[in-house]
């Protein structure tokens, strides 16, 4: 069997290396990446529990903790710098099995990428290769590349991220993304005290319905740092050298570290998103092509879900195809089955808080940072676990001897 994955993200790569330890390995999965070099875009991911679990089926476990930041607890402040809560996320890893591995874009894209060429032999990586149509028939799919040429497989597996152009023909309708209502800045900088006195807790800065977060992300002691602004749809995308005025203006009067962390953090390296997810859909599947990752249910980040969702797609992917051996319709019914509800209700759950988080009614937000100031860490923790323990059945099983040499 052939399988075709369009798209070289933490989508792509976790199916690759997922499809290689579930399915025989007479099967040639090729990835084809539309960038001539894969290059991450942000700084970090937190990769919560649910996503660790499923590295650690894939033989990764070791290396994504050794990368990953030590996050020991979660604090929220209000903008003038006072504490709303404090807690250790302990009760939570304890609860769910699993810490989270919050880690530089650069250090999970190398060890996919590693993970996908060096120890699956049956997996190909093409680099500058961008995916431009594709057509199907009873028995295979064929896809075109927008250099003109083509590559026919028994599967197609779109893993395109959010902005996917495949999608509306899989959809056969054109999919909407739309706008959450605020942008988000985000970059590395490394820990000093002048930040926080805290290199282990993920500190969060809430008030005017504006955030600015601090996590603890590994990389040489690094704090993955973002700022959340509404705007208005189409505010016009600003430059590099203009970001630390930006932000000095919007944060203004807000508590010391804030503004040492502006005064730190280097414009260049610092990404600008305007943040949208896309509809729901009712299906992720259409014949021999499946959507996965972004591509499918692409989400606000305020749940820091999406690259965790893109993981747990591709193990039950490659779980459904390893439990119906030739028969793909069987395995797509069971990844729809298992993926459609949840992502969606993802989805849904992290554009609600975003509006929360961001002001869109205020008096929602207000109420919000009075429940944090009454937060003992138990209620988010809650909610956090929860969402961590939704993921499929059998991820927590123990984790299975993989059938490659040297994984283990
Ligand atoms: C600000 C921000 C913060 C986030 N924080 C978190 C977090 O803390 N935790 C979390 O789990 N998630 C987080 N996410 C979400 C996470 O980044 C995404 O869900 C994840 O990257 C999706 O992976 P993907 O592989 O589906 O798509 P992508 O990562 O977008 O990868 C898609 C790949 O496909 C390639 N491609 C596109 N079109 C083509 C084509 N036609 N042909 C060939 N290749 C193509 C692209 O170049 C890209 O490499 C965050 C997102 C944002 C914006």
């Amino acid at each position: 069997m052939r399988v075709i994955i369009i798209g070289g993200g933490i989508g792509g790569l976790t199916t690759a290396i997922a499809l290689s330890r579930a399915l025989p390995d007479s099967t040639k999965i090729d990835v084809y990446e539309r960038v001539p070099v894969l290059l991450p875009i942000g700084a970090a991911i937190s990769v919560w529990s649910n996503g660790v679990k499923v590295l650690k089926h894939l033989g990764l476990g070791d290396a994504i903790e050794a990368a990953a930041g030590d996050m020991q607890r979660m604090a929220y402040k209000t903008k003038d710098g006072k504490d709303l809560c404090d807690f250790s996320l302990q009760p939570l890893y304890e609860k769910v099995g699993q810490r989270a591995c919050p880690i530089a874009r650069t250090h999970l894209q190398r060890i996919l990428l590693e993970g996908a060429t060096q120890s699956c032999t049956n997996v190909t990586v093409h680099l500058d290769k961008a995916a431009a149509s594709f057509t199907q028939s009873a028995t295979s799919v064929t896809i075109t590349f927008s250099d003109g040429a083509s590559e026919t497989a028994h599967l197609l597996i779109i893993a395109e991220g959010t902005h996917s152009k495949l999608r509306n023909t899989v959809i056969g309708r054109p999919v909407q993304r739309s706008y959450v209502g605020y942008v988000n800045y985000n970059g590395a900088v490394p820990i000093t005290p002048a930040l926080s006195d805290s290199p282990t807790t993920w500190t969060q800065y809430v008030g005017d319905g504006k955030r600015v977060s601090m996590m603890p992300m590994g990389d040489g002691h690094k704090f993955y740092f973002f700022f959340d602004v509404s705007m208005p749809a189409g505010s016009v995308a600003s430059h590099p050298d203009t970001y630390k005025n930006e932000l000095a203006a919007y944060f203004a009067g807000w508590a010391d570290p804030v503004q040492n962390l502006i005064k730190t953090l280097d414009p260049a390296k610092v990404a600008r998103v305007e943040i949208h997810d896309i509809e729901e859909l009712t299906t992720f599947v259409n014949g021999r092509v499946a959507l996965l990752g972004d591509a499918a249910h692409g989400t606000a980040p305020d749940l820091g879900q999406g690259g965790c969702q893109a993981m747990e797609d591709a193990w039950v992917l490659a779980q459904a195809l390893k439990n119906h051996p030739g028969d793909h319709s069987a395995a797509y019914a069971e990844y729809d089955k298992l993926r459609v509800e949840r992502t969606v209700q993802l989805v849904s759950r992290a554009r609600k808080r975003a509006e929360m988080i961001h002001g869109k009614d205020m008096a929602v937000t207000m109420a919000w940072y009075e429940e944090l100031a009454r937060e003992s860490g138990e209620g988010i923790m809650d909610g956090m676990s929860k969402t961590i323990l939704g993921a499929p059945a059998g991820l927590d099983s123990a984790v299975e001897p993989l059938k490659k040499e040297g994984l283990m």
